[in-house]
């Protein structure tokens, strides 16, 4: 206070401040407004800090990260019997549920739902899920997109008057990021959940798209594969969880759905839904791939904000529940898993599934609907009246079979040297086991990838070009330097190691493109060299034109295709870069130290 304001006024300000005992408000602009606004990121960081002080020792405010916009993550842990860190939550074997709201930062309902159902529990004293089971919530994942804060940046959803931005600072979208680990925001989560561990992570969405009566869809990982790999069990606890969570929702008045509810042909109600298996660029799969449970949480866009808060803070007080009764016994299973982990050494595992079998016939609760010709797009267009409640029956998929497979090496993944400084930060954020090989193992057979197609993708995705390659690990001998990364099968992360190593993975970070300089051609022959080594080669080489000729008559593109004919022969030329196309990661069988 400066010396020079007068004691009157002084007074004044003593008196208006609240006594160090008072109670903390710890309602939400969404409660006081009806829910027709939700509050701005200072309130959710006063509310963090706020808990912690209205409840001593079984509140936790943590920082967890700084935003590229420089603001300051903030994580709630709650407990009603104090364990309120990783270690003491592992000491006890405490199941830890977490739940994370504002990934997308405009689908915010999860940041106002976690605050009331943590505030209620809190205030219920000892007793209770908080007594059995810590909580891990996490407000807005994505805080600069959430003060990106405006009534027109959520334009397919029921309120709030005002929200935040789907992307970062940096316009990534943090819901594809789980995998390739690029925004600051996900390292800094990863390190969060890595610290954790929680048997149960839920992420808070909103959804978009078609007007029905259902409120929320929940998606738990794993459900679909029976076995998603030798050893895990999870799946069982996964489908028990669901049942459960959509048994009490009804009770509750909800109209829960267990998949997400995109027709199978977009606006087209009658094609039906199918369920699936996502990518572990998504939360819930990436969770299930740590052998962990997941589960998405998506409200329906279409109903007003105070009852998707309401529905969310339904499904987390069920979540905690259910943890609460069950926590024991998923841990045990996930710790089975993890020890089963690290025997998929040789073992086949899927990396990617896709729908199956045939449908069966659903009730669905829409509306009364027509899909006429829109004279806006040209196509045809679905209009659905809310008046009229009306069940459809329509088609649902359920079976998943896999789609792709590797089979895991013996030993592990090599990460050659010259690569090790663009992937040791990623494994490490994932809690993927490797060393640091200080002694240079030497030349060694290996198995290399070498693509015998290669497509970059057209379209920029995500701030990356996305790489498809066809090809085969075969056998050869490689030299393997010193500061090479071993990764070894034998561990508890091998699946997420195999999802994010394996060539064929369809989320693998060569497939978002960080290896593409690696399938860059960078050393050409010019006409004046290819042209007489050519003809030299057909003229004394029959099998080569033989070859040639015959790819002439059977392959018309390539007849047509100059610079493929020309590659033909750069191929058979002693320059030719045997480099090209090699996946700059190897596999051995061997354990490398
Ligand atoms: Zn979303």
């Amino acid at each position: 206070m400066p010396a020079a304001v007068p004691l009157g006024l002084t007074l004044a300000l003593a008196l208006a401040a609240p006594p160090p005992t008072a109670v903390p408000d710890l309602t939400t602009t969404a409660e006081r407004t009806g829910f027709a606004r939700t509050g701005r990121a200072d309130e959710a960081e006063r509310l963090c800090l706020a808990f912690e002080r209205a409840f001593p020792g079984r509140a936790r405010c943590l920082a967890f990260g700084v935003t590229p916009e420089g603001r300051t993550l903030r994580a709630l842990v709650a407990s009603a019997d104090g364990v309120l860190d990783p270690a003491a939550a592992r000491a006890r074997r405490r199941p830890v549920v977490a739940f994370q709201g504002g990934i997308h930062a405009g689908e915010i309902d999860g940041k106002d739902a976690g605050f009331m159902a943590l505030r209620e529990l809190l205030a219920a004293g000892r007793g209770g899920a908080l007594s059995k089971v810590t909580a891990l919530f996490v407000p807005i994942l994505n805080l600069d997109g959430h003060e990106r804060f405006g009534p027109n940046q959520r334009p397919n959803q029921r309120g709030p008057e005002e929200t935040g931005w789907r992307t970062t600072a940096q316009n990534l979208n943090l819901n594809r990021d789980y995998g390739k680990a690029d925004a600051p925001e996900m390292r800094a989560l990863l390190a969060l959940l890595g610290a954790w561990d929680p048997i149960l992570y839920a992420d808070l969405h909103v959804t978009d798209g078609a007007q029905f009566e259902h409120d929320v869809a929940l998606m738990v990982a794993p459900t679909l594969i029976p076995a998603p790999w030798p050893g895990s069990t999870l799946a069982a606890d996964g489908r028990a969880l669901r049942d459960a969570l959509l048994a009490r929702l009804e009770r509750e008045g909800h109209l829960p759905l267990p998949f997400y509810p995109s027709f199978v042909k977009d606006g087209d109600p009658a094609s039906g839904f199918d369920m699936g298996v996502a990518p572990p660029r998504f939360s819930g799969e990436y969770w299930a791939a740590r052998d962990r449970l997941g589960l998405l949480v998506e409200t329906h866009s279409w109903r007003p904000y105070g009852h998707r808060v309401e529905v969310t803070r339904a499904v987390l007080r069920a979540l905690l529940d259910e943890a609460a009764a069950r926590g024991a016994g998923w841990l045990e299973r996930a710790a089975e898993a993890d020890r089963a982990g690290a025997r998929l050494a040789g073992q086949a595992v899927a990396l990617a599934w896709e729908a199956d079998g045939p449908a069966r016939t659903i009730p669905f609760r829409g509306y009364a609907y027509t899909r006429e010709p829109s004279p806006v797009s040209g196509q045809p267009v679905v209009r659905y009246d809310e008046t009229r409640p009306e069940v459809w029956m329509v088609p649902l998929r359920e079976a998943v079979r896999p789609s792709i497979t590797a089979t895991l090496p013996r030993g592990g993944w090599i990460v050659p040297a010259p690569q090790a400084p663009l992937l040791a930060e990623r494994l490490a954020a994932h809690g993927i086991a490797f060393t640091r090989l200080a002694r240079a193992p030497g030349r060694r057979e290996v198995e290399a990838f070498r693509a015998t197609a290669i497509a970059f993708e057209a379209r920029s995705f995500e701030g990356r070009q996305g790489l498809k390659v066809q090809g085969a690990w075969a056998r050869e001998a490689h030299q393997v330097l010193a500061g090479s990364l071993f990764v070894p099968v034998a561990q508890p992360r091998a699946r997420l190691a195999a999802f994010l190593l394996e060539a064929a993975s369809p989320d693998a970070f060569l497939a978002w493109g960080l290896f593409n300089a690696a399938f860059e051609r960078k050393e050409y022959l010019e006409d004046y060299v290819t042209e007489p080594f050519a003809r030299d080669l057909l003229a004394r080489d029959p099998a080569v034109r033989a070859d040639f000729e015959r790819r002439l008559r059977e392959d018309p593109a390539f007849a047509a295709d100059a610079a493929a004919r020309l590659e033909y022969f750069a191929r058979r030329h002693p320059s030719w870069d045997a480099s090209y196309g090699l996946y700059p990661v190897l596999r051995t069988d061997e354990v490398l130290r």
